[in-house]
């Protein structure tokens, strides 16, 4: 479409105002231009917190040479022609306000060239009007460059804070647009430094590597499709994290509809709701969550910057959200059964608290804990066992409720601590067997070998080569004594590779030899054996999860239960 000047009844009927608040501001206008121009690779620049300078460049559609002036007219726009158009627009600008706004609050030079034509053409705007126009080579696409920004406004100036702040405001910014355009390559560089390079690949996954770091993104778990008929309930994709991944801010949770990144309490809700009982208090998940919705069912034009929405069915979309994101947790990662009891109280949504339960203690990405650090848990009070449940669960009774025990992660934790503690005194506890074991090897595990034998010896794992790829145990770790052995040895081996860090290694190592020693789920204890694991796992440091970081009890309390009978 050509650009053309909205006529006034249009006019009257969007939500005008001012688009230019701070230099993130020029960077997210600039940015949607070029999204809406069709770029596969856009370049962001900024200098002095975006206030000496901001520079926008992009491969896409360009700018036919007769539009140039009129792109900087108020409500001038290519996007649409008519109000009919704005229930269908699917573009991120429709108003054709920004160019003219920023025109007016800055120095302004745009470059481009659009497909057909033989050479770029230059214009520099001063004062909202255009001062000079040239011919200048560029490749097809457009640069936009945007200096000095309110310079000749101080009060604005006054307004704006650091440039560390406006920079960073600048970085979230960006980084939010690369997630929502994974299929665009996205540059920022601030302050001469390159803070942010997406691979345009089309994975969001790969885009989440970029932003939060690889191992957010291999935990992140990839949202259940809901539908495929894009309607008035919305098509939910994208990521949330596992509960055991969780921030202690609201701001790792993005929205974005058709493509637009909006916020939405509503939905942080929704998203919320959904990991009542899994997430401590003031902890919340990290999600990237991308609503595709009927146009005509989805009000982009309720604020000038449009970071608003308006659904026209917002129940809908509140449960179909929360939905696919309930589920998602409950296939990928499950969820405690008491969480998702079905008799539930009729309290209203804002008091509503899912069962208390100790839930694994939340890993603070900025600051990952070792599995051995000390966390500061609440005690463990003494429990008195009742019983036990499908031979997997010790159900046992404390001061204050009922507690559901994993009997294999329980004692997982209570070995994982003992290894830990006997290493650090006399060494591990080491048991000779009567008949050397030979154990073949394969090429990866042999290689581990020959730079770990002597880590794998200060565990107890008496090792002598024997031959080609073979090799012969003679003592074991006394915890590993009459269980398969064998896969013990080799899992050891392999958690020797993952990285250099000894510390983790030995950890790792604890870990797999815990994992190895401890009870197994299906196995019938005795009411001596199950008293004897609850003792020691009160003794443990942390005794509400699994080296692993997964739960090792679920706990009723007896308020609930007396909610649940309808006695309290
Ligand atoms: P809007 O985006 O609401 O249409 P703008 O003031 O942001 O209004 O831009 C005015 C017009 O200038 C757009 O409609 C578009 O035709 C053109 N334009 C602006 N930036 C670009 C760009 N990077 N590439 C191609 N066209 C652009
Ligand atoms: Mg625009």
């Amino acid at each position: 479409m050509p650009i053309v000047v909205l006529a006034p009844d249009v006019v009257s009927k969007i939500a005008a105002g001012e688009v230019v608040e701070r230099p993130a501001s020029v960077v997210k206008e600039l940015v949607e231009n070029a999204l809406d121009a069709g770029a596969s690779q856009i370049s962001i620049e900024a200098n002095g917190g975006g206030v000496n300078s901001v520079r926008v460049s992009d491969n896409g559609a360009g700018i036919p040479r007769d539009d140039i002036r009129l792109a900087f007219q108020r409500h001038a726009t290519s996007k649409i022609a008519s109000l009919a158009d704005l229930d269908n627009t699917t573009s991120l600008g429709f108003r054709g306000e920004a160019l003219p706004s920023i025109a007016h609050v800055a120095q302004v030079e745009l470059v481009t060239r659009s497909k057909d034509a033989a050479s770029g053409t230059y214009v520099r705007v001063q004062d909202g009007k255009v001062a000079e126009t040239g011919v200048r080579a560029h490749p097809q696409g457009t640069t936009v460059t945007v200096r000095n920004l309110f310079r000749r406004i101080p009060a604005r100036l006054k307004f704006l804070k650091s440039a560390s702040t406006e920079n960073g405001h600048i970085t979230n910014l960006v980084s939010q647009y690369s997630l929502a355009f994974p299929r665009v390559r996205f540059t920022l560089v601030i302050e001469r430094r390159r803070v942010l390079h997406t691979p345009g690949s089309g994975s969001l996954r790969d885009v989440i590597a970029e932003i939060y770091g690889l191992p957010t993104a291999q935990a992140m778990l990839e949202i259940e499709r809901t539908g495929k008929e894009v309607g008035i309930a919305p098509v939910v994709s994208g990521y949330i994290s596992p509960p055991s991944l969780s921030r202690a801010s609201r701001s790792y949770v993005s929205f974005f509809v058709n493509q637009r990144w909006i916020q939405s309490r509503s939905l942080a809700r929704a998203v919320e709701k959904a990991y009542e009982g899994l997430l401590g208090s003031g902890r919340y998940p990290v999600a990237v969550v991308n609503l595709a919705v009927s146009p005509q069912s989805v009000d982009v034009n309720v604020h000038p910057t449009k970071r608003e929405v308006r659904f026209s069915q917002e129940p809908i979309v509140f449960n179909t959200v929360y939905g696919a994101v309930r589920r998602t947790l409950a296939a990928r990662a499950p969820v405690p059964e008491m969480g998702t009891s079905p008799i539930s109280v009729p309290v209203p949504t804002t008091q509503q608290k899912s069962l208390e339960l100790p839930v694994a203690e939340e890993r603070d990405l900025s600051a990952p804990l070792t599995m051995s650090q000390a966390k500061a848990a609440p005690e463990m009070p003494a429990l008195r066992v009742l019983g036990q449940v499908a031979s997997t669960y010790i159900i046992a009774e404390g001061p204050d409720g009922l507690y559901l025990i994993d009997q294999h992660a329980a004692h997982e934790r209570v070995l994982f601590e003992k290894v830990q503690a006997q290493r650090a005194q006399q060494g591990v506890e080491v048991q000779s067997l009567l008949e050397p074991l030979t154990i073949e090897l394969d090429p990866r595990q042999e290689e581990m070998l020959k730079g770990g034998e002597h880590i794998l010896g200060r565990f107890g794992f008496g090792i002598e080569p024997f031959g080609e790829r073979t090799i012969l145990l003679r003592t074991v770790p006394a915890m590993l004594a009459g269980k398969g052995i064998e896969g013990a040895v080799k899992e050891a081996l392999e958690s020797l590779d993952e990285d250099s860090d000894p510390a983790r290694t030995d950890e790792r190592l604890a870990a797999s030899l815990a994992c190895h020693g401890a009870v197994r789920a299906g196995q019938v204890l005795t009411q001596d054996e199950m008293r004897q694991l609850v003792r020691q796992l009160e003794k443990a440091s942390c005794p509400r999860t699994c080296p692993h970081g997964r739960p090792t009890m679920v706990y009723l309390s007896s308020g609930r239960l007396e909610r649940e009978f309808g006695r309290g």
